[in-house]
């Protein structure tokens, strides 16, 4: 059965559910006319034809009653429609002839003002009651049933052209009227019924449409947390216990040259799995933006340290007059911004020349627009490779294939910025250098506790959100996490923190008993664990008087921007991705659980190009 049958067949059912549904209408104005004209009419008309009239209406009145019932009890599907359309067609002839029986027997003995009231009365009850009949063909098997018999009475008794002929005439006009406005709003409330038919049809293939892709959604982002943790879990050992074996003295020459190759490998890996990730889900949609004010020159500072050191490598040089810039706000994610300027800075100096020069500055624009410059001294681009920039997986110049990278991040920078409704801009020359902006609106000078205040938490401020002062004894730090590498690789970096007396648990609930014997100062977390989750650890934790305030910090690989929004919001004191930046992870410890004497930390330059970057 094609989609126009079935239309017509559920648009034809609906019709004659409306026709019955409005049979009882009909049925109460025919009552309701027999209440009305009997009493008024007996005195003029022949006690016989007035029994016979009322004897028939009331008779049609008990059949319209009884088949309205029925077909409520039947409930009928679509395909008794036809069955059911035709009972009540047969319903509608009768109906329409129970009206004629009066008129009809009327003639010749009634006078003629007697005739017009007659007709006058018939006409109109018939034009009520066919605007209660909503089917076409019932509709004219009643007039047709109605009026035809008086007026082939009245032709019969009549006598040439006398007044029977008159209304003879009027009967059958009134009936041809009367059946060509039927058909006319019988038709207008089909294509009624077909217009809502589509628009039904539409809206359910809209929704389903719509709850297919908000599942694709789902998975997808689904699909990326899981990914993602897959990859980073692996990584955080292979970079943990590769840095490990980096930092120990007793391993040198060609055995040295490999754990660096290990590590720079692992590093790149890394970047990628996160530019990928990235890019991956700005594409989908996943990446929600945090409109906020930031200061530029703040955000220009944090990244120039960030970037120094790789600079340093290269002995480039990087200038940036703060002066000039110091009080330009713009709008944007500071987040994401700071990753956007990140990727600037960072190919300013992978595809600079040694000892080249790095220039930053800020330029306030017409339209109140605020332009973020970086321009660097290094290979330039031609003006053919132009076109190419910013469009995924596309590395250009073939000094860069010396450069490692993966053509994503000027793609990633370009959406963020776009995202943020700014944009972003390139002008080069080919062995000179290149010139790299990002333009954004100008963001009305922020007052009061929107305006970042500070580049970065000072260590003693960061005491104040929850570290403890050293007491002199030992710390006591309980780690729990089902992997055991993870545990061990910890537990040797901490070996660097001799104050803090280290606890690891494999088992999550072994882990609350241990918790709760133990005491500890300060608990780390892993999240994705069987049987019980950090989460459920974290709520046991937290409704346990005696353990409530103790600080936890989760260690985790779910490292997308929801997870780390689920893990604050669910009151983890701070929350640690895999593969853990180790530099920033002691820092993190010593907040916490500070050592007799501050250790003086270098920021190794494996941190920063793991985490900081991207
Ligand atoms: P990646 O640096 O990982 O290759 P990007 O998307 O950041 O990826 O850059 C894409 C390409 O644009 C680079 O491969 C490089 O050829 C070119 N490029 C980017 N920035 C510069 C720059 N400052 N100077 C010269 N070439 C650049």
């Amino acid at each position: 059965m094609n989609d126009a049958t079935t239309r017509d067949l559920e648009i034809d059912a609906q019709l004659l559910h409306a026709a019955y549904d409005r049979l009882r209408l009909n049925v109460g104005l025919t009552f309701a006319c027999i209440v009305v004209f009997v009493p008024l009419l007996w005195k003029f008309f022949p006690t016989a034809v007035m029994m016979a009239s009322l004897l028939a209406l009331l008779t049609n009145v008990s059949v319209g009653l009884w088949l309205a019932r029925a077909f409520r009890r039947a409930a009928p599907k679509i395909q008794d429609t036809s069955r059911w359309r035709r009972q009540f067609v047969i319903y509608n002839v009768l109906a329409g002839a129970s009206w004629a029986v009066g008129p009809a027997m009327s003639y010749p003995q009634v006078t003629s003002p007697q005739l017009v009231l007659q007709v006058g009365i018939l006409l109109c009850s018939s034009a009520v009651i066919m605007a209660s009949v909503a089917d076409r063909a019932a509709m004219q098997a009643f007039l047709i049933a109605a009026l035809a018999p008086p007026a082939l009475a009245a032709v019969v008794s009549g006598s040439g052209y006398g007044v029977e002929l008159m209304v003879a005439l009027v009967l059958l006009a009134g009936m041809a009227c009367l059946i060509a406005v039927g058909r006319r709003s019988y038709g207008m409330l089909r294509k009624l019924l077909e217009t809502e038919y589509r628009l039904r049809g539409a809206i359910s293939e809209a929704s389903a449409a719509r709850d297919i892709a908000e599942r694709n959604d789902e998975a997808k982002s689904n699909f990326l947390s899981r990914i993602s943790h897959e990859l980073r879990t692996p990584l955080h050992s292979i970079l943990g216990y590769a840095s490990l074996l980096e930092e120990d003295k007793k391993i040198s020459g060609q055995r040295r040259d490999d754990v660096q190759e290990i590590l720079k490998g692992g590093r790149h890996l890394l970047v990628l799995i996160n530019e990928l990730l990235d890019l991956s889900a700005i594409e989908s949609g996943h990446v929600q933006l945090r409109p906020e004010i930031v200061n530029t020159a703040m955000l220009i500072e944090e990244c120039r340290r960030l970037v120094q050191p790789l600079a340093e490598a290269k002995k480039i040089s990087i200038h940036a007059d703060m002066s000039t810039f110091a009080a330009i706000y713009c709008g944007g994610d500071k987040l994401r911004l700071r990753q956007a300027l990140l990727n600037l800075l960072s190919n300013a100096i992978k595809y600079n020349r040694d000892g080249g020069v790095i220039r930053l500055s800020v330029q306030s624009l017409p339209g109140e627009r605020v332009r973020v410059v970086v321009s660097d001294t290094g290979i330039g681009i031609s003006s053919g490779d132009m076109a190419k920039l910013f469009q995924p997986y596309s590395r250009v110049q073939s000094a860069s294939r010396a450069v490692e990278g993966s053509g994503i991040g000027l793609t990633i920078t370009h959406r963020l910025v776009e995202l943020m409704g700014g944009t972003v801009g390139v002008d080069s020359q080919i062995g000179v250098g290149s010139q790299f902006w990002i333009e954004l609106p100008v963001a009305a000078t922020a007052v009061g506790g929107n305006m970042e205040t500070q580049i970065a938490i000072a260590p003693a401020q960061q005491n104040a959100t929850g570290a403890m002062p050293f007491t002199g004894r030992f710390q006591r730090l309980l780690y729990i996490d089902d992997r055991l590498e993870n545990l061990r690789l910890v537990q040797r970096v901490l070996v660097k923190r001799p104050h803090i007396e280290v606890t690891i648990c494999e088992l999550p609930l072994q882990g609350l008993e241990t918790a709760r014997t133990l005491k500890p100062d300060l608990i780390l977390l892993d999240i994705n664990m069987p049987v019980m989750d950090g989460y459920h650890v974290l709520a046991a934790l937290r409704s346990d008087p005696e353990l409530k305030g103790i600080p936890v910090i989760a260690v985790t690989a779910d490292a997308m921007r929801h997870d780390t929004e689920r893990g604050h919001a669910a009151g983890f004191n701070e929350y640690l991705t895999k593969p853990l930046n180790m530099d920033a992870f002691l820092k993190t410890i010593d907040c916490y659980l500070p050592p007799p004497v501050q250790p003086n930390v270098q920021v190794p330059e494996w941190n920063y190009a793991a985490e900081s970057l991207h």
